[in-house]
């Protein structure tokens, strides 16, 4: 099918994710009565295109994960757009939910606590498959099974199949994982920090996996991730993710080497160079990502922002573009 008129698999405008906040028992008496929320996703507008690598970076509590579970509506939006193939996804019908949850898929960080330890692995593969009626049979599910352990690197799939989680090292269980979430074949996927809890000497391997996905199988990957190392590798492009809203996006090099909003410059700049002659200069931001109940009127990003000025309190800047496939939410641009 085509992927709509801007050729993006996925797009994502003004996403909201809000959790109401339980009342205390005295807060009628002494509240505004106004409903408080956790605005843990407060108009996300992004895209992945098929075959693209996007990534989104943040610190935690900026709502990155929030945002790939609300997308994939894990979690159900309170507001906002999700486009698929150009479609946008009536979230009231059933059978679109179905025919989306098939196509856009998900791996966890953590390949211990993603995988039910009574399963084979030959079950835990083939259970999504069930679930979506796919095969007549057991031994054409089985097929497709032993493909997918294939594409996950799990040769020869026969010596996995009966294998349980326990059985397995930390790297095989998570592409494991991945086999469960790619037998469906998927066009679209959300990895929440699919590395970050593997030893250093296979992530390499798990990366180059997603990167095959995305360039062999035109896979639209959402990676999500702290490691700005790691989406130097496999990204297209880069998010940068401040309480609940992407503050800048674009391509990865113009990102990780010349970011503009100050929170980016800072974020990166606290990473390491080990490229020899280049220089970064480190950018200072005072305080803690502020909590994402009473969040700033004007700039979300203003109490700690050294380059604040009057107009950051009062207006909220909106992504805008400046040049080179870059947007940037910043008065200053
Ligand atoms: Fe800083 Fe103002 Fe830009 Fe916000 S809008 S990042 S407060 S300069």
């Amino acid at each position: 099918m085509d992927a709509g008129p801007d050729e993006k698999l996925v797009q994502v405008k003004g996403l909201k994710k809000y959790y109401p906040l339980q009342r205390g028992m005295f807060s009628p008496l002494s509240g505004t009565g106004k409903e408080k929320y956790l605005k843990a996703v407060d108009g996300v507008d992004l895209s992945i295109g098929a075959g693209e690598i996007v990534g989104l970076a943040g610190e935690s509590g900026c709502g990155k994960t929030t945002t790939g579970m609300t997308i994939l509506h894990l979690y159900e939006p309170t507001a906002g757009q999700v486009f698929f193939e150009g479609r946008e996804l009536d979230r009231k019908s059933a059978g679109a939910l179905r025919q989306f949850r098939r196509k856009a898929q998900i791996i966890f960080q953590d390949p211990f606590g993603s995988l039910n330890p009574r399963f084979t692995v030959k079950r835990t593969v083939m259970e999504p498959l069930i679930i979506h009626g796919i095969g007549h049979t057991e031994a054409e599910r089985l097929e497709r099974v032993r493909f997918a352990l294939e594409l996950a690197e799990l040769v020869p799939p026969d010596q996995f199949l009966n294998r349980f989680p326990h059985e397995l090292s930390g790297g095989q269980r998570q592409r494991v994982a991945i086999a469960r979430a790619i037998v469906l074949e998927p066009k679209f996927i959300v990895a929440d920090e699919p590395v970050s809890m593997l030893d250093v000497s296979i992530r390499a391997g798990i990366l180059h996996l997603l990167q095959f996905y995305a360039d062999e199988l035109k896979m639209g990957i959402l990676y999500i991730s702290h490691d700005l190392s790691t989406m130097r590798h496999i990204c297209k492009r880069v998010g940068i993710m401040y309480l609940g809203n992407v503050v800048e996006i674009g391509p990865k090099d113009s990102i990780l080497d010349y970011p503009h909003h100050p929170y980016a410059q800072a974020l990166i700049s606290a990473v390491p160079i080990v490229e020899a002659g280049f220089t970064r200069q480190p950018l200072s931001i005072k305080g803690e990502i502020s909590d994402a109940i009473d969040i700033p009127e004007g700039c979300r990003f203003s109490p700690r922002c050294p380059f604040a000025m009057e107009r950051c309190l009062e207006n909220r800047p909106e992504l805008r573009a400046v040049g080179l496939g870059v947007q940037v939410a910043c008065h200053r641009y």
